[in-house]
């Protein structure tokens, strides 16, 4: 089909369809939330494909696997099943895919497994143990986090060895021999044929740094190379990705979308360097920067809170944003004696949207600043009887039964992985205790062997001997059926011949009930991965392995990661973080008070502040229609009870942006002056509702109920017709005159004092009746 009339193309304004169809050389897209960057990438994926790139030389990296599957999903409207081939998904998901394929190079067995967080810890801990170190002084956590951030910086062990300033800060807090750990870490993860997610990219930088060969073949493959949310990648991600888009090679072909006002992740080592840095590194190559200034999933209301509550923040990219949905429903503040109240009446307050603007359960969304404060809400919402789902916090894949399980799985793909090994050997007790485990640690530790391997030759008692070739005859026994049976039979003869299901069916208390249900689901949820039909492209072989169940899990992110659960019409509760990219017609964005959020870890730097800010503005424009805004005069915090300020952050939420509680309203003929708009605002914040500008209000509600509202293109709306305008009502079109694209209606609406009205139908949004 000629392209220019393809239907995704028309539903793209002028500058979003230039984005989409400049497909040659580099292009960068800086605009703020709901303006379509999304929207953007992901249609231009389609035209891509619709103008003759296969769907595997398209590399689009992502912020959640979901996002990458939902990004498919629209694709394969208008290209078809083969949107499944397309290299879209996180960082690291994508990178491991690499690293499997490439993992000879790097000296990696191809089932390489990967290490969580819980295993590099636990690493770190045996670690210090064996060099006989103080614990309380030589903390896993912090070592842990010394570690990955030498990675994230390509400081690898011998550099660190030899980095004065490192070795001094380590000397600094009483560690000193952190280098040593982090050297034996390294070897140690290597031995046991195992990376973290720092691994993930370090390793494949080093990979396509160091092997020509292998990073012609990447640049080669992928003809196009596309970022979301760009604000949030590190220096060693972008590294890479630079890596892959150079000469001679590749075509050199890439877009990157994002918002620096966005930018939420610096405590990850993300930096908007990048931005600035992206338009010098690829200057000398005709880059196109394109800025959208339109937005189009809030109303007015909502986008210019955001606009002044951003403005608090001095360094940023100066960008226009705008929107034609209307002035919509104020800001509703909820102010609560304590976070019961909070809770309750946040639950109350959806009841009432959800009856007043007829809105699902999966309209709403309730954000907050860290996961635990999830707890209140859940505990009305379920007394309301109003069903809901948590994401973040401890995920299915994170109970410790579901990790048994997958510790066994891990052993049969990769038996030289030591975490697995060690939470494997005598669970279910098989009478291999402690004493033992260190027999075969330091057989293993002197004869530079894995520990299965030592555990073959350790000498041991008999009874002891006699449970250890048990163990060790399950997973090789499930081992020599790996090429051939697939990754639900192993593990459902796993499950049986380690003693797991026994274990957990013999359990007959509540919880051991609840355990032997996520055992089962585990079971269940890997015979439907047998079961999906996937299509994988030609570099890889349609895989229902063992070893590719185990990457995809390993590799979930937080926000991924209860999807097992439940889906269908539930109210979403999650992290403001989570959030990131989302959008919902009615958002409660909860616990605003000083220390909570802005955090009181990030409150004693400008920095801090700056970043808590911009968390505050992506939680605020996730919101379609209905913003509300609550906070708590106290709440129990670590168990003690806390008298809290509200946040520094309402009072800059503009005060006539803001509900005006009927119980407080004032006289009609107030003059209106700095000073009062001034005290208004401090009002707004400490509960007492603040006075419009004309005492009445300013801003009508919606005469049309938003939820069901349906715009119709622009093309039907014609001489005589009856339509539909959000805010002004039902009208009728008395003419229609302007340019082909420039067209303009006069309409009449009954309803309002000054009835015609003349609106331009490029921008408004009508529904025709
Ligand atoms: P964020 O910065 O929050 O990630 P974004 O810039 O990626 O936002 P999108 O999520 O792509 O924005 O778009 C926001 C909403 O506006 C979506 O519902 C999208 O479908 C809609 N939208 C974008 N462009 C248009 C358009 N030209 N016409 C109609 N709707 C649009
Ligand atoms: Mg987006």
């Amino acid at each position: 089909p000629d392209p220019q009339t393809s239907s995704y193309l028309d539903s793209l304004n002028d500058v979003q369809r230039q984005a989409v169809t400049t497909i040659d050389g580099p292009v960068l897209v800086v605009a703020g939330p709901g303006s379509g960057k999304t929207r953007v990438l992901t249609y231009r994926i389609a035209h891509i494909i619709e103008q003759g790139t296969a769907p595997w030389e398209v590399l689009a990296l992502t912020f959640t696997n979901k996002a990458a599957r939902e990004m498919k999903e629209r694709i394969e409207t208008v290209v078809g099943k083969r949107a499944s081939y397309i290299w879209a998904g996180t960082f690291h998901s994508l990178f491991a895919r690499i690293l499997r394929v490439e993992a000879q190079h790097i000296g990696y067995p191809t089932n390489f497994t990967i290490y969580d967080t819980d295993d590099t810890k636990s690493l770190i801990g045996s670690i210090i143990r064996e060099f006989h170190l103080d614990k309380q002084v030589y903390q896993a956590n912090a070592i842990k986090n010394r570690i990955s951030s030498a990675k994230s910086s390509l400081i690898t062990p011998k550099l660190y060895e030899k980095n004065e300033e490192l070795l001094a800060q380590d000397k600094m807090a009483n560690m000193p021999l952190v280098y040593k750990i982090y050297a034996a870490y390294v070897a140690r993860c290597k031995q046991a044929g195992a990376m973290d997610f720092d691994d993930l990219l370090f390793r494949l930088y080093e990979l396509l740094q160091n092997h020509p060969e292998v990073v012609a073949k990447y640049r080669e493959k992928f003809k196009h190379v596309l970022v979301d949310e760009f604000q949030d990648t590190n220096t060693l991600q972008y590294a890479i990705i630079k890596r892959l888009v150079q000469y001679p090679n590749s075509p050199r072909n890439i877009c990157v979308v994002g918002d620096d006002a966005q930018s939420i992740y610096a405590f990850r080592g993300a930096t908007i360097q990048n931005i600035l840095d992206f338009e010098n590194d690829f200057g000398q190559h005709n880059i196109r920067v394109f800025k959208l200034e339109q937005n189009y999933r809030s109303t007015e209301n909502i986008v210019n809170t955001a606009n002044a509550v951003i403005s608090y923040n001095k360094r940023q990219i100066q960008k226009k944003i705008w929107s034609d949905k209307g002035t919509g429903d104020k800001i509703n503040i909820i102010k609560a004696v304590d976070d019961n109240e909070e809770g309750r009446r946040v639950a109350d307050t959806i009841l009432e949207q959800k009856n007043r603007y007829h809105l699902q359960n999966s309209d709403i969304a309730i954000l907050y600043r860290t996961n635990s404060q999830s707890r209140i809400f859940e505990e009305y919402l379920r007394r309301f009887n109003i069903a809901y789902r948590v994401y973040g916090g401890q995920s299915f894949y994170q109970r410790k039964e579901v990790k048994d399980l997958i510790a066994y799985l891990r052993m049969v793909v990769n038996p030289n992985d030591e975490e697995a090994f060690r939470r494997s050997i005598n669970h279910p007790k098989r009478g291999i205790g402690g004493t033992s485990v260190s027999k075969v640690t330091d057989l293993a530790r002197q004869q530079n062997i894995t520990l299965f391997e030592a555990l073959k030759h350790v000498a041991l008692p008999n009874r002891t001997r006699h449970a250890a070739d048990g163990y060790i005859h399950t997973i090789e026994q499930a081992q020599a059926k790996a090429d051939t049976a697939n990754a639900y039979e192993l593990a459902d003869a796993i499950a049986k011949g380690s003693g797991l299901t026994d274990m957990l069916r013999n359990d007959k208390s509540i919880e051991g009930m609840g355990r032997l249900e996520n055992h089962e689901a585990l079971l269940d949820g890997i015979k439907s991965f047998v079961e999906e039909d996937t299509l994988i492209d030609t570099d890889t072989l349609p895989d229902k392995s063992l070893a590719t169940y185990l990457q995809n899990i390993a590799l979930l992110t937080d926000f991924d990661s209860n999807e097992e659960n439940q889906t269908g019409d539930v109210v979403t509760l999650m992290s403001v973080h989570a959030a990131k990219g989302l959008e919902y017609k009615s958002v409660y964005v909860v616990g605003l008070e000083e220390k909570l959020f802005p955090s009181w870890m990030s409150m004693d730097s400008m920095e801090g502040l700056d970043e808590e800010r911009r968390l505050f503005y992506v939680a605020i424009t996730r919101a379609e229609f209905y913003l509300t805004l609550s906070y708590a005069n106290t709440r129990y915090r670590y168990g003690k009870m806390v008298m809290n300020e509200p946040s520094r952050f309402l009072s800059e939420v503009p005060a006539d942006a803001i509900e005006n509680t009927s119980s407080n309203r004032r006289s009609a003929d107030h003059e209106y002056d700095e000073v009062s708009r001034q005290r208004e605002q401090r009002a707004s914040v400490t509960g007492v509702a603040p006075r419009n500008r004309r005492g009445t209000a300013r801003f009508a509600a919606p005469k049309v109920d938003p939820a069901t509202f349906q715009p119709s293109p622009a093309e039907e709306v014609q001489t005589g017709r009856n339509v539909l305008h959000l805010k002004f009502g039902e009208g009728k079109v008395i003419d229609v005159d302007g340019g082909a694209d420039n067209r303009i209606a006069t309409i009449h609406f009954s309803e309002l004092p000054q009835p015609e009205k003349r609106i331009m139908l490029k921008f408004a949004k009508l529904q025709v009746l």
